[in-house]
């Protein structure tokens, strides 16, 4: 099934792109833990190699790749724990937003900073009241002349703070019979007056992708900064979920491949009791359980990605993995610390920070629960 969707030129970039990570990202990733972002140079030198959007018309200075590239990054950037740096919220979850709905003019505005790596580009919907209900949103855009004015607060953006412009899902019609007939996405750029960013949240992992809440107090912006149709905006976030739960699908699964693999290694070299722990029965069916699991996880996945670049509908397959592969990984996120014992519980050790990592996987971009209420709503309840 996999090798379905590559080529031998996505073979041949994966191999160069492994290669660039492994040499300007992996050695870096503690330091960027640390700091609580990711330096801007690193995100100019990704477009500079074409490993931002790449999928990005060629019109607008991109590859015209298709999803398969995009797969083959996240893929690769997730088996090595950089799931934080954020490059698929980015390039494969906000970029496509412009894309699918600009104008012409805000296409050649946007796009082109979005490849090379000079505009990064966060959505920001979750507001303090409102993350799930997504209707219950408060941010209001009114329109004055040639402006919209925007007030209102919003919280766990991603790229939060690097971000150079920010889609808002904004209240535009508050007289609409039903929030979701009555919402906007408006763009907004970094230093609009009235818009400011907060401090950088303390988060419980990812640590190394900043994430912050926006204000917006009477901020303008042009009117020609709506995307797409006014007040449809709630249908074009639900338009969008598939490829980017498909996308933290990605993320999942690789942190499960990867807590695996240096388990298993773990469980060959450590000895108790004479004999490498990994023979010792119960975690000897412990590891064959998970890899197991990796394994179904990684068919279904790879069932799902390719039927997605068939194009097909598959909301409630995509809503599925999602939560699926995302328990998966925080249950074998657990086992995986149980089988390295004390060292487990180590910064030292990159299981520690697997374990912190994957525990938001069954949060952002629709919890566990949300999935199961679309699944449900699926099948007929
Ligand atoms: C690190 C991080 C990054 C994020 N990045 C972004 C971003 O870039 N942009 C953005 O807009 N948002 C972002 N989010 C927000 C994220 O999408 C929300 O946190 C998430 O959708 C849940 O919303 P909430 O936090 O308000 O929880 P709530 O909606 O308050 O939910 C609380 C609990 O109630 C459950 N619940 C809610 N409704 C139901 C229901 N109907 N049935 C059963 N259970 C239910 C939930 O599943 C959850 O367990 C991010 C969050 C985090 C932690």
């Amino acid at each position: 099934m996999k090798n379905s969707i590559y080529s031998e030129e996505h073979r041949i970039f994966r191999d160069a792109f492994r290669k660039f990570i492994a040499r300007e990202v992996a050695p870096h990733l503690g330091a960027w833990e640390e700091e609580g972002t990711v330096p801007r140079h690193m995100w100019t030198r990704m477009g500079e190699q074409g490993f931002l959007c790449p999928w990005v018309d060629e019109a607008y200075g991109g590859l015209s790749a298709d999803f398969a590239y995009s797969i083959i990054i996240n893929e690769e950037l997730g088996k090595i724990g950089a799931q934080g740096f954020m490059v698929g919220l980015h390039s494969d979850i906000v970029a496509p937003y412009i894309n699918s709905l600009g104008t012409e003019p805000q296409k050649k505005k946007w796009l082109p900073g979005a490849v090379t790596g000079e505009i990064l580009m966060a959505v920001a919907m979750t507001e303090p009241n409102a993350g799930s209900d997504l209707q219950g949103i408060r941010t209001k855009a009114v329109k004055d002349g040639n402006n919209w004015v925007i007030n209102g607060q919003k919280t766990f953006i991603s790229l939060g703070e690097n971000c150079d412009l920010v889609i808002v899902a904004c209240i535009t019609d508050p007289d609409a019979p039903n929030p979701s007939k009555g919402m906007s996405l408006i763009v907004v750029e970094d230093g609009t007056k009235g818009f400011s960013k907060g401090p950088r949240l303390k988060k419980m992992g990812m640590k190394m992708s900043d994430t912050n809440e926006l204000i917006f107090e009477d901020c303008r912006v042009p009117l020609d900064h709506l995307l797409g149709t006014e007040n449809m905006g709630f249908a074009y976030l639900i338009q969008q979920l598939q490829r980017e739960r498909l996308i933290c699908s990605i993320y999942a699964q690789t942190a499960s491949e990867a807590m695996l693999e240096m388990t298993v290694k773990y469980c060959q070299e450590r000895e108790a009791f004479g004999v490498p722990i990994g023979r010792l029965q119960h975690n000897t069916f412990k590891l064959a359980e998970m890899a197991t699991e990796v394994d179904i996880g990684r068919n279904y996945l790879d069932s799902l990605l390719t039927r997605h670049m068939e194009k097909k509908a598959i909301m409630k397959e995509v809503s599925m993995a999602k939560w699926w592969l995302a328990e998966t990984a925080n249950r074998i996120a657990y086992t995986c610390v149980q089988l390295h014992g004390g060292y487990g519980y180590m910064e030292e050790y990159p299981i520690c920070r697997w374990y912190r990592d994957v525990r938001v996987m069954a949060i952002f971009a629709g919890t566990t629960e949300i999935m199961k209420q679309i699944i449900g709503k699926k099948i007929g309840f």
